[in-house]
C-alpha cells in the first residue's frame, strides 16, 4: 500500500552493499515499495564509478557502512568532495550509536541523510523512511534550488558588481541572559529571475572562479556600514563575516580590510571573522601570518563549524583564535543523543581551556538551548532565536521578540525571585 507514494517520488535508487544476499534483500524490498529503477554496487569505489557514468543520478542511495575496499563512511566523504549530494539511507549491523554518528557526519558534510537503519532491513522501516523522504519534508528548499540550472561565473561576477549579493543577519544571543550580542552576516543572492539563492549554491563557485575576494569585500562592506548605522542608533552589535580560507594568501588583504574598517570609523573589536575549521588547518602554513596580523589589529577570529574538520588541539592552539563555534550537527538534538552531548561537552571544555568564547550554532529547540545553558556555552545562534533576516527587519525583531528573549534566560535561582 505504501508502494504508490514512495514509487511516485523516487525515480531511481542505488543500493551499495558488499553482500550479494543483503543487496538482493534491499533490492527486493525497494521493488515491493514500488521503485522500478534500481542500481547496485558492491562497494564505495564501484558506486562512485557508476555515479560518474550515469547521466541521470539516482534520487536516493542505500549505503551499507561495512564494506571491504571503500567502506560507507569513506564513500560519504568522497561524495562530499565530489559534490554528489544525493540523499542517503545508511544501514549497518552495528548499534544505533555508530549509525547516529555516521548520520551526524553526513549532516556535517552537508549531505542529506534521510535515515540510519539497523540491519536486517524490513519493509516497514525502509518504507517509512522512504515515505518520509518522498513526502518532501526532508528535502531542504536549498537542495531543491541546487537542482535548478546552476549559476555560472559571468552571472555571479555581474551579481557582485550590481550589488545583488546582499548580507542578511542572524542574531547571536547571550545564552545566560537572552541578550543579543551580535549578528552573523550571511550572503544571499537576490536573483532577478530565480529569486533568493542561498550561499551553498554560489560560494564554492566564487572560490573556484576567483570571485571570492570581491564577494567577501562586498559583504564585509555592507556589514560594516550596517554596524556603523546601528552604532549611531545606540545598538552596539558585533558583526561576524565568513572569511574564505582562499583569502589567507591573498596579497594585501589585511590592508584592504583595515582600510574598510577605517572608512566606517569602527573598532576592529566589533568585527569577527569566521573561518571554517577544516579549511583553516589545510591553509595553516600560508594563513598563519594573515591571521596573526588580523588578530594584532584587534579583529575577533572564530573557528566556524567546529567538529567537522578533524583538527587536533595542537593545530588549533597555534592559531590566535578568540571564538570557537560548534557546528550545528553537534548541537541539534544534543539533548536526546548521548554521543552528541559528549562531543559538545568536550568542545566546550577545550574552548574554556583555550579561553575562547563559545558559540553554539543551529539551536532549534528549547531543550537544546537549556542543555547549552547547563553546559555553560556563552553564545547561541539558531532558528529558535531567529532566522537570518534583512538588516531593515532587525530593529522590529528586537522589539517584538523582547518577551521571547526573556523566556530564553537561564532559570533564576529561587532566592532571586521577585
Ligand atoms: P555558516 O557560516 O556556518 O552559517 C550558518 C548557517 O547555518 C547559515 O546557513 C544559517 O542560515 C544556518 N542556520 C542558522 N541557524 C540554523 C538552525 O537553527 N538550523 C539550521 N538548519 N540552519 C541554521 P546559510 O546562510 O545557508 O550559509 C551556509 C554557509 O555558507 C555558511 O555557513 C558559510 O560557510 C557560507 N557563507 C555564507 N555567507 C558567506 C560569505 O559571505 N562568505 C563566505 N566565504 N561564505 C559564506
Ligand atoms: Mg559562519
Ligand atoms: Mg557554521
Amino acid at each position: 500500500m505504501a508502494a504508490v507514494p514512495v514509487a511516485s517520488r523516487i525515480a531511481s535508487l542505488l543500493v551499495v552493499d558488499d553482500s550479494a544476499v543483503q543487496r538482493q534483500h534491499a533490492v527486493a524490498l525497494c521493488r515491493e515499495l514500488g521503485i522500478e529503477s534500481i542500481y547496485e554496487a558492491g562497494n564505495g569505489s564501484e558506486a562512485l564509478e557508476l555515479l560518474a557514468m550515469l547521466v541521470l543520478r539516482p534520487s536516493l542511495m542505500i549505503v551499507d557502512l561495512e564494506m571491504p575496499g571503500m567502506d560507507g563512511v569513506e564513500l560519504i566523504q568522497q561524495m562530499h568532495q565530489r559534490r554528489l549530494d544525493i540523499p542517503l539511507v545508511v544501514v549497518s549491523r552495528h548499534d544505533t550509536a555508530l549509525i547516529q554518528s555516521v548520520e551526524t557526519l553526513g549532516g556535517a558534510l552537508g549531505l542529506h541523510v534521510v535515515a540510519g537503519l539497523q540491519k536486517p532491513l524490513t519493509a516497514a522501516r525502509l518504507g517509512s523512511a522512504l515515505a518520509r523522504h518522498s513526502a518532501g519534508d526532508s528535502v531542504a528548499p536549498e537542495q531543491k534550488q541546487r537542482m535548478l540550472a546552476p549559476p555560472d561565473k559571468a552571472e555571479l561576477a555581474q551579481a557582485i558588481d550590481r550589488g545583488d549579493i546582499v548580507a542578511h543577519y542572524q542574531p547571536k544571543v547571550d545564552i545566560g541572559t537572552g541578550i543579543v550580542r551580535g549578528v552573523e552576516a550571511l550572503a544571499r543572492w537576490q536573483h532577478p529571475q530565480k529569486g533568493m539563492i542561498q550561499p551553498d549554491n554560489f560560494i564554492a563557485l566564487a572560490e573556484q572562479e576567483g570571485l571570492i575576494r570581491a564577494l567577501t569585500m562586498s559583504i564585509l562592506g555592507q556589514a560594516l556600514a550596517q554596524a556603523a548605522a546601528w552604532n549611531t542608533r545606540g545598538l552596539k552589535l558585533s558583526v561576524a563575516v565568513n572569511f574564505s580560507p582562499l583569502l589567507l594568501d591573498s596579497p594585501g588583504i589585511v590592508e584592504e580590510i583595515s582600510a574598510l574598517l577605517e572608512r566606517h570609523s569602527l573598532q576592529a573589536g566589533q568585527v569577527v571573522l569566521e573561518i571554517t575549521e577544516g579549511s583553516v588547518v589545510a591553509y595553516l602554513g600560508a594563513g598563519l601570518g594573515v591571521l596573526a596580523r588580523l588578530r594584532l589589529k584587534g579583529f575577533g577570529l572564530s573557528i566556524d563549524d567546529y567538529g567537522t574538520g578533524f583538527s587536533s588541539m595542537q593545530q588549533l592552539a597555534r592559531i590566535p583564535f578568540t571564538e570557537l563555534k560548534i557546528d550545528r550537527s553537534f548541537v541539534h538534538g544534543a539533548h536526546r543523543r548521548k554521543n552528541l552531548r559528549v562531543i559538545l561537552q568536550s568542545a566546550l571544555d577545550l574552548a574554556s581551556r583555550l579561553e575562547l568564547v563559545t558559540v553554539a550554532e543551529g539551536i532549534e529547540t528549547m531543550e537544546d538551548w537549556r542543555l547549552l545553558q547547563q553546559f555553560g556555552c556563552t553564545i547561541g545562534q539558531g532558528y529558535l532565536i531567529a532566522r537570518p533576516m534583512a538588516a531593515a527587519a532587525l530593529p522590529q525583531w528586537l522589539k517584538s521578540d523582547h518577551q521571547r528573549l526573556r523566556e530564553l534566560r537561564a532559570e533564576p535561582l529561587p532566592s532571586c525571585l521577585d
